[in-house]
C-alpha cells in the first residue's frame, strides 16, 4: 500500500478511531495486510482525491499507486459520469454510512487502457485525516461472465443460438404491448419440418443437428433485422413479424421461408429434401394474447400439413373448430395406443377363378369409449398430420404379425396385407422394423404382404424403391394400393418390386353405369398383366361387378359381395362357410368350394 503524502500516518491515525486493528503500534503490519487483501482497497479524502490504494486495487485498475495517489477518484469514471460522481461523493462526507458488498448495483470502473471493469464496491469510513473514504472494490468480471452464460442458456437454444421458447414468449408480450398503443398489426408464425424425424432416425442425431443449424441460417437469411426467430424445440421454429400492415406481407415471408427450407439440403455426400409446414396468425385480427396467438398459428400448421408438404395457412375461425375436434380425435388416439381400443379386422380376398380366400387386408378399427367408433378415413389422416402414424403403424405391423403366426400355427396359413403410411414408408429402418416384428412373433415372412399406394410410392421414388427392395429381400410382397388414382409412369412402375396392384375401389363402383369406366378398368388389367402383375379389384359390392371383372380378366377381388372386415375371431368361420357353401359370384368366378390357401 502506497500514499500520497498522508498515508504513512494513517494506519496510526485510524488505529485509534473505533474499528482499527490492534498491532502494537506497527503500522507495517497492517500495509502488509492491506497488500495481502484480495480486493482492492482505495482510501479517497473530502476532496476526492486518492489518498491511498493497495496492490490489488493497482492490478485490477491497471495504474500503479504513483499514478494514482493525488489524483481525483474520477480517474475511473468515463468524463460524463465525473460530475456527478463528485456530487455524490459530497453527499456521502456530509452523511457518511456504510455499504456493505453486494449492495451496489452495476457499477464499473474505467481501466488505465480504457477497458471497463464490473465491480462491486463495499464503503466504509474514518474520521482520519478529516475524513476518509475507504471503499473496498471487488472485481466481478468472472460473476458477470457467469450471469451471462447463465442468462444466455436460460433465454437461448444452445444448439442454434437463436432465443428460445421462454424469451420469445418475452418478445411476443412484448409485440403485444407495443401494438396495443400504436394499433399496428403483427404476424406470428409458426413453422415444423416435414419430415425430420426421418433424417433424425435415418442418419443419426448429430446429423439431425446439423440440419437444424442450416435451418436456423436459412431462416435468419431470409428474415429482417427487427423479425425475432427463435427454436422452439425439436423442429419447431417461431416467427415474429412486426409492424405488418396487411395480411399478404406475412404470406411473402411465409412463401420465403418455405422456398429457402424447401432447396435440398446435403448430407453425407447425400442431397436430402424436405420441406416445412407454417401456420401464421396475426394480432389483433385473429386474438389479441399471447397463449391465443400461438395456439392459432399451431392449429394453422397443422392445417398446412393436411394439405400437403411445404404450405403455409392463415388461422381461419372454422379451422378452430375442426381444429380442436382433430386435436381432440389425437389425443384419444394416443391414450387408445398407449392403453388399448384398437383392434385390426380382416377382409378376405378372393381368388376369382379358384374361389379360394388367397388372404386378408387387415383394417385398423378404433372404437374411443367416448365417441364409439371412428372411421379410419377420420383418424388416419390426424394420425399422418401430427406424426403419431408411425407409432400406430408399428402397432398395426406387430398385431399384423402376431395375428399371422397365430394362424399359420393353428393350421390356417393366411396371407395378411397391411396398410402403410407415406410416412412409414419414409422412416429409414422400416426393413429392420418389420423383420423385428416377423422374428419376434415367428411370422413367415411370406405371409406378410406391404400395400402402399400409388401415390406413396411416387412421393420419393428413390428412398421408397431402396425400402420396397429392401421388403422384397426379406421375402414380404408389395401390393400398389389405390391403383389409378395416381399418375405413376409405367416405367418407374416397372422398377418396383411390386407383385399386386389393387384396383380403387372409385373404378369399381361405377363400373356397370358407363362404358368409359369399364374400358378404364379393362385398360388397367392390361397394363397390369403386360407387366405380369396380379390384379385385385376392392369394393366389388355386386355379383355384376364380379361378373365384368373376371371377364376382363381381374385375378382377384375383395369387397362386401364376399364379405365385410370381421375381427380375427371370425376369419377361421367365414371361410369354412364359403367352403361350405357356393361363392356368391358369377358362373365364371365359380370354380369349386373356397379352400384357405397361401399364395
Ligand atoms: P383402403 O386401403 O383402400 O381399404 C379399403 C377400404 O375399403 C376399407 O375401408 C374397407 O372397409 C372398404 N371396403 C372394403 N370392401 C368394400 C366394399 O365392398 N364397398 C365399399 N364401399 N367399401 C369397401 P376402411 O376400413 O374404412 O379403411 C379406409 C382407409 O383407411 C383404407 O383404405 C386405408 O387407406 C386406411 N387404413 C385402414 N387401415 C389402415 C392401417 O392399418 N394403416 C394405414 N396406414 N391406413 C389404414
Ligand atoms: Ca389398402
Ligand atoms: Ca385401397
Amino acid at each position: 500500500m502506497r500514499s500520497a503524502g498522508l498515508g504513512p500516518d494513517l494506519p496510526a491515525a485510524s488505529s485509534s478511531s473505533e474499528q482499527a486493528p490492534r498491532s502494537g503500534g506497527d503500522g507495517s503490519l497492517i500495509l502488509a495486510a492491506m497488500n495481502a487483501a484480495p480486493d482492492g482497497i482505495l482510501l479517497v479524502d473530502r476532496a476526492g482525491c486518492i489518498v491511498m490504494v493497495n496492490a490489488a486495487m493497482e492490478s485490477l485498475s491497471g495504474y500503479s499507486a504513483d499514478e494514482l495517489c493525488g489524483r481525483s477518484v474520477g480517474i475511473f469514471l468515463p468524463p460524463a459520469l465525473r460530475d456527478a460522481h463528485a456530487q455524490h461523493l459530497e453527499g456521502y462526507f456530509r452523511a457518511p454510512s456504510r455499504r456493505p458488498m453486494g449492495m451496489g448495483r452495476d457499477l464499473w470502473i474505467m481501466r488505465k487502457d480504457g477497458s471497463s471493469v464490473p465491480v462491486d464496491i463495499a464503503l466504509g469510513h474514518t474520521d482520519a485525516q478529516g475524513g476518509t473514504a475507504v471503499a473496498f472494490v471487488r472485481d466481478i468480471s468472472e460473476v458477470r461472465r457467469l450471469e451471462a452464460r447463465m442468462h444466455f442458456q436460460a433465454t437461448h437454444d444452445t444448439l442454434t443460438g437463436l432465443i428460445n421458447r421462454w424469451q420469445f414468449g418475452q418478445r411476443l408480450e412484448q409485440a403485444i404491448a407495443e401494438s396495443a398503443r400504436s394499433g399496428q398489426s403483427f404476424a406470428l408464425l409458426l413453422l415444423d419440418l416435414d419430415d425430420f424425424k426421418a433424417v433424425n432416425d435415418g442418419y443419426g442425431h448429430a446429423s439431425g443437428d446439423q440440419v437444424l443449424l442450416e435451418v436456423a441460417r436459412r431462416l435468419k437469411s431470409a428474415l429482417r433485422a427487427g423479425d425475432a426467430l427463435a427454436r422452439l424445440g425439436g423442429d419447431e421454429f417461431t416467427v415474429l413479424l412486426p409492424h405488418i400492415a396487411q395480411a399478404q406481407d406475412a404470406e411473402q415471408t411465409a412463401a420465403k421461408l418455405l422456398d429457402v427450407l424447401c432447396r435440398p439440403y446435403q448430407m453425407h455426400g447425400f442431397e436430402l429434401d424436405f420441406g416445412a409446414s407454417l401456420g401464421i396468425a396475426l394480432y389483433p385480427n385473429d386474438a389479441q394474447d399471447a397463449a391465443t396467438l400461438m395456439r392459432y398459428a399451431d392449429m394453422a400448421m397443422y392445417h398446412a400439413k393436411e394439405s400437403g408438404r411445404a404450405h403455409y395457412a392463415f388461422y381461419a375461425p372454422p379451422l378452430g373448430i375442426r381444429m380442436a375436434e382433430k386435436l381432440q380425435l389425437h389425443e384419444r388416439l394416443k391414450m387408445a395406443l398407449a392403453y388399448g381400443g384398437l383392434a385390426l379386422h380382416y377382409q378376405p380376398q378372393v381368388d376369382v377363378r379358384s374361389g379360394c380366400v388367397h388372404g386378408v387386408e387387415a383394417l385398423l378399427r378404433w372404437t374411443d369409449p367416448q365417441l364409439g367408433e371412428i372411421p379410419p378415413d377420420r383418424f388416419v389422416p390426424v394420425a399422418e398430420a401430427t406424426g403419431l402414424i408411425l407409432a400406430l403403424g408399428a402397432w398395426v405391423l406387430d398385431t399384423a404379425c402376431r395375428q399371422i403366426a397365430a394362424w399359420a400355427g393353428a393350421g390356417m396359413p393366411l396371407r395378411v396385407a397391411v396398410n402403410l403410411s407415406a410416412q412409414q414408408l419414409r422412416q429409414t429402418d422400416l426393413v429392420e422394423q418389420i423383420e423385428r416384428s416377423l422374428s419376434l412373433h415367428g411370422a413367415p415372412a411370406d405371409l406378410l404382404e406391404i400395400e402402399v399406394t400409388e401415390s406413396e410410392a411416387m412421393a420419393d421414388p428413390e428412398q421408397a424403391r431402396r425400402v420396397l427392395c429392401g421388403l422384397q429381400a426379406l421375402g414380404v410382397c408389395i401390393a400398389l394400393d389405390d391403383f389409378g388414382t395416381g399418375h405413376s409412369s409405367l416405367a418407374y412402375l416397372k422398377q418396383l418390386p411390386v407383385s399386386r396392384i389393387k384396383i380403387d375401389r372409385e373404378f369399381v363402383r361405377p363400373l356397370l353405369l358407363t362404358s368409359a369406366d369399364a374400358t378404364l378398368v379393362q385398360a388397367i388389367v392390361v397394363l397390369a398383366q403386360t407387366l405380369g402383375l396380379h390384379v385385385v379389384a376392392e369394393g366389388v359390392e355386386s355379383a355384376e361387378q364380379l361378373h365384368l371383372l373376371t371377364d376382363f380378366g381381374c385375378d382377384a377381388y375383395q369387397g362386401w359381395l364376399f364379405s365385410r372386415a370381421v375381427p380375427p375371431g371370425h376369419v377361421a368361420a367365414l371361410l369354412q362357410a364359403a367352403q361350405a357353401t357356393a361363392m356368391p359370384a358369377g358362373e365364371g368366378a365359380l370354380r369349386g368350394p373356397a379352400t384357405v390357401v397361401s399364395a
